[in-house]
Order: C-alpha cells, then structure tokens, then sequence
C-alpha cells in the first residue's frame, strides 16, 4: 500500500514551514500553525465504508489505519425540519459519544498525537472541548491535563473527571487560563482545541457529510453559534478540499453567530476593524461561545468574508427563546447550541439553510431547569 501524504505546517504569519510529524504545537514564531493538505479520494470508495467520520480516511491526516481512537462517532443525521416558521435542515451534532461535535476534531486530533506517540497533553477548556478530548485521551491512554476556569459547569467537569483526565482550576479570565495551560505546555503537548490543526482537519469532516448527505452538493448556507471557530473553520477547510477536488463548485455561506454578552468578532466584522476589540465579558446562558479573544479571529473573519457569509450578534432573550423552540419541536440541546437558531430569525428567509445542534441538553443535568 503507498503511502498517503499527510501535508505539511505552515506559519500564516511569518511564512516558515515545517514537517507535520514534528512534534511541534506552535511557530518559532509563537504563532499557531495550519495544516496544509490536499486529500484525494474516490466518492465511490466511500460510500461502500461504515458510516462513521473515518470513512473519509483519505481526508485524514492520520497515516495508519491502526493509529485511529474512534468511538465510531459522527454521520450524524440530518433532518428537514421548520422552526419559527422556516424550513431548514438541521444537523443533530449533540449525537456524539461525549454529547457535543468537539468529538470530530478529538478523534482526529487524538489519533495523530496517539501515530506521534505523544503520551502526555495539556488543553484548556470550560466544558466541552475538555470533555471530549479526556474521553479520546482515555481511549488512547494519554496522560490529559485540563485547565478549567472556577466556575466551570459542574456536570461538564464531572464527566472530565469520569475519563480520568486531571483538572487545573485556574482563577482569572479565559485568556489567562490558557495562559497558564500553554506555560504548563512548555514540556508537554498542548493539544487545544483552539491552537491545533488537528483539531480542525477533524472537524473539517462535518463538511464532508453534510455534502454526502445531500446527494454531494452544498447547502447554500449554514448557521454556525461561533466562539473559537472550530466548526466554522473546519467546515471552511473541508468545503474548500471538496472544491478543490472538484465535487461542489462554491462554499455555502458561512454565518457565525454570538452571543450579545461576548461579541468580539461580530463587531470587528461590522466596524472593519484591524484588531480584536476588547471587550467586557457579561454572564451568558451561552457559555460554550463565551470567548474574547478567538485566536484564529483573523481567519474567521476571512472565511466569513470569503464565502458571502456574515456574523450576527443576538440577546440573550432570543436565546431563550430558540432553546424553548426547539424544546417544542423534540431537540433538547444545550442554550449554546441554540444560538444559531436564534441568528436564523436575523437572516431573511431566500435560501436554503443548515443549522447544526451542536450539544445536548443533558449534559447540563439540573442546570436547564434554569431557562424553563
Ligand atoms: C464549542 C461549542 C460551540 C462553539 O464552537 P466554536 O468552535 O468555539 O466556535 C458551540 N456549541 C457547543 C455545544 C460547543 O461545545
Ligand atoms: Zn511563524
């Protein structure tokens, strides 16, 4: 069998390239890096396979099938449905094996720290990024550390604790945890969902069913809530290996959305900014996008561009109220996840949209008794 290629890192700062089987988590630079690859791949090949996100192993740049940590998660489903009186399709991410979509870039991510034979890793995360990356760690038998803001859910960190990772709980804001997380990543591995291309050549595959499901073709936009990016960007970079490949012509619109309490990148969309904002942080029930400062805000805002997309900022009132909607219609998802539906009401109604559910509802437990 020949071997498949598996890209190379490159700076999108300063330029430097580097192997991909370095064991390397940033630039020389300091910057993080991208993953440059150019999968090649017969549709008819896999379609025969299971249904899982490794079926598009060729897409993946983990060398060995023996490397894989998988679940057998994701082809998760896709439903037409009508809310608030819109037909639109939905995508029932809250589906995976630790209750979000951060499973995708974890079984990816994971699989290629297990092929470079990492043993010890480091992430910062308030919830579910955590989770999902301790539960592939426990599968692969890394030594994981999670470093979580005080405050963290508490059913979230139960569940971290579950898969045996270690917590961290730090005292200050986000952006000082994962300070702290990448001092404590000088000797090891950090494997963060933010920082690491892995990651988002794993959540790239969300892409690539989205597309299978509806007969190979595109969605004309899709409805993302948005913090880091990670499924904004990994659809970006999987919708743009399918073009390349040549199975769809254009990328869907890519519209991000957040919460109203942390807003940096729908106001550096709207007021063309050259810098992040800073921003006062306020209480949100959408604490999974609570973040100030994504860091690869740049090329978020470059995919939102790129594609025709946007970013909309909604209140937390009209969170509240898509969560209720889609309670009523039988989707019991996590207020985070109900962002993006809360974005749709913002968006007139001319073309045919996806919305992916991107957590449960139970992993909140008690705490959704709040928002009744
Ligand atoms: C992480 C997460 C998001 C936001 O994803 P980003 O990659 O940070 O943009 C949305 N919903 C849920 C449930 C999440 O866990
Ligand atoms: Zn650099």
């Amino acid at each position: 069998m020949h071997k498949k290629s598996m890209g190379h890192f490159l700076c999108p700062v300063c330029g430097r390239e580097y192997d991909s089987d370095e064991i390397i988590w940033k630039c020389t630079c300091g910057n993080f890096l991208d993953l440059i690859y150019h999968p090649e791949f017969k549709r008819r090949k896999i379609e025969q396979r299971e249904k899982t996100l490794w079926r598009y192993f060729e897409a993946l740049p983990v060398s060995e099938k023996s490397s894989t940590v998988s679940f057998k998660e994701g082809f998760t489903p896709i439903l037409r449905s009508n809310l608030f009186g819109r037909d639109l399709f939905l995508k029932l991410e809250f589906l995976f094996p630790t209750g979000s979509f951060k499973d995708r870039g974890s079984s990816v991510m994971i699989s290629k720290i297990k092929e470079l034979r990492v043993k010890e890793i480091v992430e910062d995360s308030s919830g579910n990024a955590g989770a999902s990356i301790s539960a592939y760690s426990a599968k692969a038998k890394i030594k994981c550390h999670i470093f979580v803001p005080e405050g963290a859910p508490e059913p979230k960190l139960s569940q971290i604790q579950f898969y045996g990772a270690e917590i961290h709980r730090i005292r200050g804001s986000r952006d000082k945890i994962a300070e702290e997380a990448r001092k404590f990543a000088k000797k090891l591995y950090y494997a963060s969902h933010s920082w690491n291309p892995f990651f988002l050549h794993g959540t790239k595959t969300f892409a690539y069913e989205v597309c299978e499901q509806l007969g190979w073709r595109a969605p004309e936009a899709i409805i993302f809530p948005l913090g880091n990016g990670t499924l904004l960007l990994g659809s970006y970079i999987g919708f743009d290996e399918l073009r390349e490949i040549g199975i769809i012509e254009e990328i869907p619109r890519l519209i991000g959305v957040q919460s109203s309490a942390c807003n940096p990148l729908f106001r550096a969309f709207h007021e063309n900014l050259e810098k992040l904002p800073e921003i006062e942080v306020r209480k949100t029930i959408a604490d999974g996008i609570s973040v100030a400062k994504p860091v690869r805000w740049k090329q978020i805002l470059k995919a939102v561009k790129e594609t025709g997309g946007e970013i909309i900022s909604v209140d937390e009132e009209e969170i509240l109220e898509a969560l209720k909607e889609l309670g009523r219609n039988g989707l019991y998802v996590e207020p985070t996840s109900a962002v993006a539906l809360a974005g749709l009401r913002k968006i007139e109604d001319r073309e045919e949209l996806l919305i992916p559910l991107t957590g449960s509802g139970l992993k909140l437990g008690e705490r959704m008794k709040e928002f009744l």
